[in-house]
């Protein structure tokens, strides 16, 4: 049976990005996969009178199953609600759909917002794809987001690393024949916890601590002058925060040389066309340190809400600090 996002409460992209861009800021998009990720999600966007995006990806539905986890989303609205937030301003949006059936799956499921990542398809076909889930997304009012250029991943060569690079004289012709809402580029951001090699980086000579190659503001700049006030995407943005790191390898892991994007980048980058800002690599960080710190000071504990309480604690205190500090979405909601 079908069922249109707005009876779940849910809300497209549409208004939120545009006053994104005109505001200069950005709408956090958190991944869930699990009841503690979205209650702090929540918890933290009510508090910090935040839009937020709510993101399934195709892992997370073959993690916590899809049913669940759209009742989980119509479950946040209503959370939303008991905490205080009358018209709460949650968008749940598919993360790099991969097919048109599985795009349109989701927008007869109730989400409000698809990506289709076509973008590792030629030009042409991704033009192609690309439309045919705008087609149909749009009759029901569901927003679309697409993807232009190759995220550079921790397997990649660093020589090769420019070519994946989003080329801004495609752009124009690309929104104009797919007529998506909202486009994912690629200036240098990267998926996972690892988005640099050792060999990718700087080493600050004072801390000795690696420095990640900047992100092409260049490029981001050509592409905003082709598309004026059209809504760009940044994938792959977590910072990986060295406390979290420590956390995780003082109390028995083993992450060495984890690195993401520095904040002050994404900051700079929130303030431009960039209105949505993934992250999901930090919350998994700042679970498993929790969990880790927790499990390590009290080994007779068993219950998993005695470990469970403050990893979704410290994820709220991370999306909290994300939308203040970072993507400057606070007191942006309705
Ligand atoms: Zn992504």
């Amino acid at each position: 049976m079908k069922v249109s996002f707005k009876e779940l409460g849910l809300v497209n992209t549409r208004e939120m990005f545009a006053k994104a861009v005109k505001g200069g800021y950005a709408i956090p998009a958190f991944n869930f996969n699990n009841m503690e990720q979205l209650q702090a999600i929540v918890q933290a966007a009510v508090e910090t009178k935040s839009p937020v995006i709510l993101q399934v990806s195709k892992g997370a539905r073959n993690y916590a199953n899809q049913t669940l986890l759209r009742y989980m989303a119509q479950g946040a609205v209503e959370y939303a609600k008991e905490l205080g937030w009358k018209k709460p301003q949650i968008v749940l949006h598919l993360d790099h759909g991969d097919s048109y059936e599985l795009c349109k799956s989701c927008v007869d499921f109730g989400f409000s917002s698809v990506m289709i990542d076509a973008s590792s398809l030629p030009y042409e076909e991704n033009v192609k794809l690309t439309r045919k889930v705008v087609n149909y997304a749009h009759k029901y009012d569901v927003t679309v987001e697409a993807e232009l250029g190759v995220l550079a991943g921790v397997e990649d060569e660093v020589s090769s690393a420019v070519s994946h690079y989003t080329k801004p004289e495609e752009v124009i012709d690309f929104v104009k024949k797919t007529k998506c809402d909202s486009l994912a580029i690629s200036i240098g951001t990267s998926h996972g916890a690892y988005k640099f090699t050792p060999e990718q980086c700087t080493r600050d000579p004072k801390t000795g601590k690696l420095v990640p190659p900047p992100l092409a503001f260049d490029v981001l700049k050509a592409i905003e002058k082709k598309l004026p006030g059209f809504p760009i995407v940044l994938h792959g943005s977590s910072s990986v925060p060295q406390e979290y790191v420590d956390m995780c390898n003082q109390f028995g892991g083993n992450l060495p040389n984890a690195i993401g994007i520095p904040e002050e980048q994404l900051r700079k980058a929130a303030k431009s066309a960039v209105c949505k800002i993934n992250i999901d690599s930090d919350s998994r960080l700042a679970m498993t340190g929790a969990i880790r710190r927790h499990l390590a000071e009290n080994p007779g504990h068993f219950d998993p809400r005695q470990y469970l309480k403050p990893a979704r604690e410290e994820m709220k205190k991370m999306y909290e600090h994300k939308i203040i500090n970072v993507l400057g979405s606070n007191g942006k909601a309705r």
